[in-house]
């Protein structure tokens, strides 16, 4: 599992930002990638990586400003192009999304072959896709704004093979049994499965923000309880905390002390300013490099697992 930055920029492009779409790579696991907004230019961003298009099976939307989804558009019609024609794509968004895309859709004569589903979400909803639990969180923007946080099922552990031996039990389609079932017999003696697996995977847990200011209730700290990794906007980084708020965003500074209470593993701030792009970028980096880590395009973070 990994994260890929496909755009770590704040509502203007700059030369080296676009503008925000995050992608979950969990090819590892599943197979696809989850991929969170769908920035202007995302399609080009992706030809640079080893994305397939066909491979985004669910794309969830935080919120409806242009810098998250007006990439859609051109993302959806060339998906059918790129060895999507018949896989099935879920779109997770707020309400509106659907009207937004019937309509740019239609306008634009753009033929959609496979199966598209717009799914518009609310707050505080939890629903499963694939081997992921999927929470909707409120964000505090100016429109209606959602974060996600995506937490993987925890598997049970690996068969120990050798201790199985010791029993008498030989490889084959009994180890496959065996391991779906709490107890099994053998010899007439009933045994704990439990006692003949290796420790548990622990599902992983990853929360994407959308636009926000910083949320400082209880009710939401709990949620983010235990994250391998949150990923925040920070489009402000230099003290402008009246500014980020006047403007529904966050400021640095008060995105740290606010998670100061939280036991998480590591933070990722994106979402930035296009006025950052000088030497002042490097010095505030250089300043909070043990707190959090700076998104830029085309990052990559690996998120192993806890076991
Ligand atoms: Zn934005
Ligand atoms: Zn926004």
């Amino acid at each position: 599992m990994k994260l890929q930055i496909l755009g770590s920029g704040a509502g203007l492009p700059s030369k080296n930002r676009h503008t925000q779409c995050i992608i979950l790579d969990l090819v590892d696991e599943i197979n696809q990638y989850y991929c969170v907004d769908a920035s202007e230019g995302m399609q080009h961003q992706m030809l640079h990586t080893n994305i397939k298009p066909s491979k985004i099976k669910n794309l969830f939307i935080t919120h409806l400003h242009g810098d998250h989804i007006y990439g859609l558009p051109g993302f959806l019609s060339s998906r059918d192009h790129q060895g999507g024609k018949d896989i099935p794509l879920m779109i997770y968004g707020p309400k509106g999304l659907k009207n937004w895309l019937d309509v740019t859709l239609e306008t634009s004569r753009s033929h959609i072959s496979y199966p598209l589903e717009i799914i518009e979400v609310a707050p505080n909803q939890t629903f499963n896709v694939d081997n992921m639990t999927i929470e909707v969180i409120s964000m505090q923007h100016n429109i209606e704004c959602y974060g996600y946080i995506f937490t993987e099922r925890t598997e049970k552990g690996e068969l120990l093979v050798s201790k199985l031996r010791d029993i008498g039990i030989t490889p084959g389609p009994i180890y496959k049994e065996i391991k779906e079932s709490n107890t099994f017999l053998h010899d007439g003696k009933v045994y704990d499965t439990n006692d003949f697996l290796g420790p548990e995977k622990i599902g992983r847990k990853v929360i994407i923000h959308g636009d926000t200011r910083v949320i400082t209730d209880n009710d939401y700290k709990e949620k983010l309880d235990g994250a391998d990794i949150i990923v925040h906007e920070s489009t402000y980084l230099d003290g402008e905390i009246e500014k980020a708020h006047q403007y529904h965003h966050s400021e640095l500074s008060e995105v740290l002390s606010n998670f100061k209470s939280i036991d998480f593993g590591r933070l990722l701030i994106t979402h930035i300013s296009n006025r950052y792009e000088s030497d002042d970028l490097i010095l505030i980096q250089e300043r909070y490099r043990d707190e959090c880590i700076f998104a830029s395009d085309f990052m990559e973070i690996t998120i192993p697992r806890k076991s």
